[in-house]
């Protein structure tokens, strides 16, 4: 199938995306790799793509503060590589891989993950899991909003159509920091049937600040937050099974194409025991 007609704009800085998206029915384009599916298969139909990928100063991995800070227009890729990533977001490091295959990692960018906001996407799970933040451009300026209140709804974002997502930013991790990541799916780089993307600290009396967020499961990346509460403390085997009986009312996964509801809760139970296993290891 052909896209229906779109007009085209190269925007040449940040102040001129933002111009150019307060024209009806105007879309970002970042890497295109969910949005020219969509395109083709005519599920959008907007009226003007306005280019990003020429926007300086978006394309960059940086350390602020206490927090590792993803550019726009930073590719999969790019991000798989680098070694700020894989030593201070090593949880984002484990799930790059998991991202699709390796062409789409090389235009596809992290922050368009974010901005499109499958619900079986691995990144979203991630930011949510971190307890990082996203920021956002407008006509009003920028503004911040952390991933518990970014992801609303089926592909729904706290992203106004007129605004550019600039950055994410999450956590740098620190000796004491513990993460696991986990996935189903029928062949490594498809969407996931099921997956878990976890984080927590590691305290004298065991673990501490615990955050699980699955993914393909809901219409959003889901944090478990009764099973985050059974996991406090330290790890033994009745913790484990309370943390695991706690998903039944945790998760409600609906059946789709890939599998029943029933099945995803099961692979729930999987995905957290090996996940459990993951954060008992230092990095
Ligand atoms: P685009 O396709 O350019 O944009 C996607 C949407 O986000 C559009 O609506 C666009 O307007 C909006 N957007 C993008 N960037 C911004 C921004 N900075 N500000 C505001 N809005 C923005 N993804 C996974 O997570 N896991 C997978 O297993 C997976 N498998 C894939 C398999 C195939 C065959 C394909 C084609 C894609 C797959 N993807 C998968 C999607 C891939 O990760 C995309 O790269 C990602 O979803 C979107 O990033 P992008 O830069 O290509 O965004």
């Amino acid at each position: 199938m052909k896209p229906a007609p779109f007009a085209y704009a190269r925007a040449r800085s940040l102040e001129h995306a933002i111009e150019l998206l307060g024209e009806s029915e105007a879309r970002v384009l970042a890497g295109g790799q969910s949005l020219m599916a969509t395109l083709n298969m005519r599920l959008s139909s907007p009226h003007l793509l306005v280019d990003i990928n020429h926007i300086h100063g978006l394309s960059e991995i940086t350390r602020r503060g206490a927090a590792v800070e993803i550019g726009a227009l930073v590719r999969h890729a790019q991000a798989e590589n680098s070694e700020l990533i894989r030593r201070e977001a090593p949880l984002i490091a484990r799930a790059l891989p998991h991202v699709g295959h390796p062409a789409i990692r090389n235009r596809g960018t992290v922050c368009g993950s974010v901005a499109f906001a499958d619900p079986a996407a691995e990144l979203p799970a991630c930011l949510l899991a971190l307890g990082g933040e996203v920021e956002m451009a407008g006509a009003n300026g920028r503004r911040v909003v952390k991933a518990d209140e970014f992801f609303r709804g089926l592909f729904e974002t706290a992203l106004e159509p007129s605004e550019v997502l600039t950055a994410i930013r999450v956590p740098a991790a620190t000796p004491d920091t513990r993460v696991g990541f986990a996935e189903f799916s029928r062949r490594l780089g498809d969407y996931a049937i099921a997956g878990l993307a976890a984080c927590a600290r590691a305290y004298p009396n065991g673990l501490g600040d615990v955050r699980l967020a699955f993914f393909g499961l809901g219409v959003t990346p889901v944090r478990a937050r009764l099973a985050e509460t059974a996991l406090t403390g330290t790890l033994d085997e009745e913790r484990v099974a309370t943390a695991v009986a706690a998903l039944e009312q945790d998760l409600t996964p609906h059946d789709d194409v890939q599998a029943s509801g029933k099945l995803k809760k099961h692979l729930a139970g999987v995905l957290l025991r090996r996940v459990i296993q993951q954060l008992a290891e230092p990095l």
